[in-house]
C-alpha cells in the first residue's frame, strides 16, 4: 500500500492539547490514547484515500507492467507515454510523469519494482505537454522531489494545467531552478546533461546520460520532443535545426547507443521487452542504429511537412491551411 499525499497533507503534524485540558485533569495516558486514535484515524483515511482516483491498472486503460531495461533504468510508463526511473547512488530520478491521473500508477510501479524505499530526488520533464508533465506536481508533493524543466516548458505546463478537466485536472509543478542549455545535474554517481532542443514545443529538454548493462556503460539520449510542431510559426524550422544539433552531439565519442524515447512506439519498447525477456545476453535496447534512424526519420518528416506547409501557404492555393503533424498533436 502506498500513500497519496497530494497538496502537502499534515499527517505528521503533532496533535495539540492545551494547558487547560491538562489542568482539567486529562492524564498523560489519556492524551497519548487520544493521540493514537487521531493518528489511527488519519492513517486509515490516508490509506483509503490512496486508491481514490487511481485508474484501474489494466491493459484496456493503457497500463503496462513496469520492467527493468538496464541495471539502473526501469520503465514505469504506460502504453502511449514513457516514464523512466533512473537509479542513482543517491536515489531515484524520474524522467516524465504521464498524463494525470495515470501518473498515479507511477508510485505503484515503483513499489512493484521494489524501489519504493528509495528517495525520488528529482523529476525531469522533457516538455510542457500534459502527457509528460501531468503528474509532476502530484509526484513532487508525494516525494518532495525537485522538478527540473525548461522555463518555456513550465509556461506551457501552466497553460495545459488551466485547460485540464474532470479527473484529469492537474497543477503545474513548483520549479526552483530551470534547466538551461548545456547545463548538467549530478545526482550521486550519475550526471545528466541537458540541451534545449525546441521544435516540438518551445521548451523541449533533451537529456544525455549513461546507463549500465551488466556493469558496462552505454550512452543514452532522451530527445525532448518528438514530431515537429506546425501550429506555431518557426517551430518546425527550429525542430530541423535541433535534430541536426542532436545528431552532432550524439555522434561525439562515445556515440549514443540507447534511444530513451519519451513515447514507447519510438524505441520499439514492447517488442524489445519481449526480446529482453528471452535473450539475456544481448540487450535490444542498445542499438546505435535505432537512435540515429529515429533522428533521421524525425528530420525527414519535419522537412517534408515544411515543404507541404510552404505549398499550402502559397497565396494562389485556395486550400491554404496550417498543417499539424499527427506526431506534434499527439506527442
Ligand atoms: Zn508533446
Amino acid at each position: 500500500m502506498y500513500l497519496i499525499c497530494a497538496n502537502k497533507c499534515q499527517h505528521n503534524a503533532p496533535v495539540a492539547f492545551d494547558s487547560q485540558q491538562l489542568a482539567a485533569g486529562v492524564s498523560i495516558l489519556e492524551v497519548n490514547m487520544r493521540k493514537n486514535i487521531v493518528f489511527l484515524v488519519l492513517f486509515i483515511s490516508m490509506n483509503a484515500l490512496a486508491d481514490v482516483g487511481v485508474p484501474e491498472m489494466k491493459n484496456e486503460n493503457g497500463y503496462v507492467e513496469p520492467f527493468r531495461m538496464f541495471d539502473n533504468v526501469y520503465y514505469i510508463g504506460d502504453k502511449w507515454v514513457s516514464s523512466y526511473a533512473v537509479e542513482t547512488s543517491s536515489g531515484l530520478v524520474i524522467i516524465d510523469t504521464l498524463d494525470f491521473p495515470f501518473s498515479k500508477w507511477i508510485p505503484a510501479n515503483l513499489e512493484k519494482l521494489g524501489l519504493d524505499d528509495k528517495k525520488v530526488t528529482h523529476i525531469l520533464v522533457t516538455h510542457g505537454h500534459s502527457d509528460h508533465v501531468g503528474g509532476a506536481e502530484f509526484l513532487q508533493s508525494m516525494y518532495g522531489s525537485k522538478v527540473i524543466m525548461s522555463e518555456k516548458a513550465l509556461e506551457l505546463a501552466k497553460e495545459q494545467a488551466l485547460k485540464s478537466k474532470g479527473n484529469a485536472v492537474f497543477l503545474p509543478p513548483v520549479v526552483e531552478s530551470y534547466a538551461e542549455d548545456s547545463s548538467n545535474l549530478v545526482v550521486g554517481d550519475t550526471e545528466f546533461k541537458f540541451y534545449i532542443t525546441p521544435g516540438h514545443t518551445e521548451g523541449d529538454l533533451s537529456i544525455d546520460f549513461f546507463v549500465e548493462d551488466k556493469g558496462k556503460q552505454y550512452r543514452a539520449f532522451v530527445v525532448g520532443g518528438h514530431g515537429a510542431n506546425f501550429q506555431k510559426t518557426g517551430l518546425a524550422k527550429q525542430f530541423i535545426a535541433s535534430m541536426a544539433r542532436i545528431k552532432k552531439i550524439a555522434t561525439r565519442s562515445p556515440a549514443v547507443t540507447v534511444n530513451l524515447a519519451n513515447h514507447p512506439h519510438k524505441n520499439n519498447l514492447f517488442s524489445n521487452r519481449e526480446i529482453n525477456a528471452t535473450d539475456k545476453a544481448n540487450n535490444p535496447f542498445i542499438s546505435q542504429e535505432n537512435f540515429f534512424q529515429f533522428i533521421e526519420q524525425q528530420n525527414e518528416s519535419a522537412t517534408e511537412g515544411t515543404k507541404e506547409e510552404l505549398k499550402s501557404s502559397d497565396s494562389t492555393n485556395p486550400n491554404k491551411s496550417m498543417r499539424v503533424t499527427a506526431d506534434a498533436s499527439a506527442d
